[in-house]
């Protein structure tokens, strides 16, 4: 972790904020790994200031900062987003358990999405929605 590396969390009012951006918030908390939860998480996002744009989706880079959300927080799992330019770290609590080792998903709902799919590729929306079960099984057992 390089010395010039900052991490800031966001007031519960910036959180909120950036929630109802969509693109933001399209991959969220899905279930507890712990009690298997799935709706009560309270959320933390995290800015990470200091790291090179190009370093943003490095493994090293990603990991470094991993190993510090567990030191430094005792963030189990956390989720990292490019957004505007600027990169951030998303994690959630259990509302149940309080475990912060929660899994993300991406909103396989979202009409909207499924509308431009479709159009995009002339499929209809039940084979969009069940290529995107698929993709997101695949991701999960990676
Ligand atoms: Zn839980």
């Amino acid at each position: 972790m390089s010395k010039s590396t900052k991490i800031k969390e966001l007031t519960s009012h910036e959180v909120s904020q950036l929630l109802t951006n969509k693109k933001f918030s399209k991959l969220k908390p899905s279930s507890c790994n712990l009690c298997g939860e799935k709706k009560r998480f309270l959320r933390r996002i995290f800015e990470v200031y200091g790291v090179a744009k190009r370093k943003h989706s490095d493994d090293k880079t990603q990991n470094n900062i991993r190993l510090q959300f567990k030191q430094e927080y005792s963030i189990d799992f956390i989720f990292f987003k490019i957004h505007d330019g600027q990169f951030f770290v998303d994690s959630a609590v259990c509302g149940v358990c309080k475990s912060t080792a929660i899994v993300y998903d991406i909103d396989l709902f979202d009409q909207d999405m499924i509308s431009e799919l479709s159009k995009l590729t002339g499929k209809s929306k039940e084979d969009i929605i069940m290529g995107l079960r698929l993709a997101s099984n695949i991701l999960k057992d990676d």
